[in-house]
């Protein structure tokens, strides 16, 4: 079984705090930061990842800064997404990316899903949700965007350091997951803070010389915007997107569970990528093993998983998940589980 994810494509991310102008900043402050501090106190690939990045089409059609398709249509930032709410919950802080000084700032707004067009009209006009907006000289701004309601920790004015703490990732907004969305503005164009390309250049175009850059080991840990695996584990139900959402992994099966499932949610991938889920019982048989069609589209996030109808045995589970593209094995993830 194999469900589709994520099943709305299409909702614009608008560029929010449009209405706020910027101060001309002073010539003591033109002094543009050589390298931009992470925006999340988060590991890359262990409790974040890499969901989007800018469009840099500039028009019809898609393009992320490494010409690939982890962005959508108009997207203007980079989109750094954790699991789920309960991730939310326990509180993962957003950071000043440099010294700069505070120009806006914004709380107030419910940390939801969006996940209609009814949802999304709801906070139009607000798609940033709570964010902050700092200006750092030299036209560079950077914004944040879809923090957690109430965690805004900074206010208009203020001066701030590389590394302070602005708030929390939320999903306030227009946020279909939680994640925040941050972006750089060289005089009020969109640039990649991973590769410095203007966002409306076109992803062979080079970095804009000059252009502060994402601290190179977050950004490489971050990845280019392939496949990564949110999560994967073993389930006595079948979860669902909802499920991981909002309360993170199921737990493990138990004796009386109806089934066992393994399952993998993975991000970013393409077209013609084949999803295998291969389950190990304790007695070392291969019980589970589910190798999926080649997608028919893109996909931004995607759940698959494998499983009986069966009672489980206690002993040791052994998870095998592979991303095949190609005919080949682009990734393969392996994990084991005791289920008592
Ligand atoms: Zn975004």
């Amino acid at each position: 079984m194999v469900m589709k994810m994520f099943g709305f494509p299409g909702i614009a991310f608008a560029t929010a705090f449009m209405l706020i102008r910027l101060p001309m900043v002073a010539t003591a402050m033109d002094q543009s930061p050589a390298r931009l501090q992470p925006p999340v106190a988060c590991i890359p690939g262990e409790n974040c990842f890499l969901q989007q990045m800018a469009d840099m089409t500039g028009g019809p059609g898609v393009s992320d800064p490494f010409c690939g398709s982890a962005s959508y249509d108009g997207h203007s930032g980079l989109d750094i997404r954790l699991r789920s709410m309960a991730d939310v919950s326990r509180g993962v802080e957003v950071l000043a990316m440099a010294d700069g000084v505070v120009v806006g700032a914004r709380d107030g707004e419910s940390d939801r899903l969006v996940r209609n067009q009814a949802d999304a009209e709801a906070v139009s006009g607000r798609e940033c949700g709570n964010g902050v907006v700092i200006a750092h000289g030299g036209g560079i701004v950077t914004q944040y965007c879809h923090l957690r309601k109430g965690s805004i920790k900074v206010k208009g004015g203020q001066r701030v350091s590389a590394g302070v703490i602005l708030g929390e990732v939320g999903s306030s907004g227009l946020a279909q997951f939680p994640h925040l969305h941050a972006e750089m503005r060289i005089n009020d164009k969109p640039v990649d803070i991973i590769t410095g390309k203007a966002a409306d250049g076109g992803c062979e175009q080079p970095a804009v010389p000059g252009t502060p850059l994402l601290a190179s080991e977050f950004a490489s840990a971050l990845g280019d915007g392939d496949a990564v695996l949110l999560d994967s584990g073993m389930a006595g139900s079948p979860p669902s997107q909802q499920q991981l959402l909002e309360r993170g992994a199921p737990p493990l099966p138990n004796a009386s569970s109806p089934a066992v499932l393994g399952w993998a949610w993975l991000a970013n991938l393409r077209k013609g990528d084949r999803i295998t889920v291969l389950l190990t019982w304790p007695d070392g048989r291969t019980t589970a093993l589910q190798s999926s069609k080649p997608l028919d589209n893109n996909k931004a996030d995607y759940l698959a998983f494998a499983g009986r109808k069966r009672i489980p045995v206690p002993g040791d589970y052994r998870l095998e998940i592979a991303i095949i593209r190609e005919g080949k094995a682009l990734r393969t993830w392996r994990s084991s589980y005791t289920v008592e």
